[in-house]
């Protein structure tokens, strides 16, 4: 998942980075800040969101899949994933405790 190839540490406005997303002074990175001087930025989608605070931005960017559209739907897959792998867990112990 880490195919990342640009350095978020060396974006414009850079403040701070977890391994999906970074925090962003918009106004030194050139993002809009119409909701906010402060912008999350997803590393794998480019969703950007603005925010008030920065602290609101540095509780935000740890939760990516709340905010990336794209994000949101790959945890909704891997979720599904899971519960399908469990039920499938789930019939496979019933079978065999026949
Ligand atoms: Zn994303």
């Amino acid at each position: 998942m880490t195919d990342n190839t640009i350095d978020p540490t060396k974006m414009a406005g850079f403040r701070y980075a977890t391994k999906r997303a970074v925090v962003l002074n918009g106004a030194e990175a050139g993002l809009d800040t119409d909701g906010g001087p402060w912008s999350t930025l997803c590393l794998r989608h480019d969703e950007v969101v603005a925010h008030e605070t920065r602290k609101l931005a540095g509780s935000w960017v740890h939760h990516p899949d709340e905010w990336c559209e794209a994000c949101g739907a790959e945890r909704k897959a891997e979720r599904a994933a899971e519960k399908r792998a469990a039920a499938a867990a789930a019939r496979k112990a019933a079978k065999a405790a026949k």
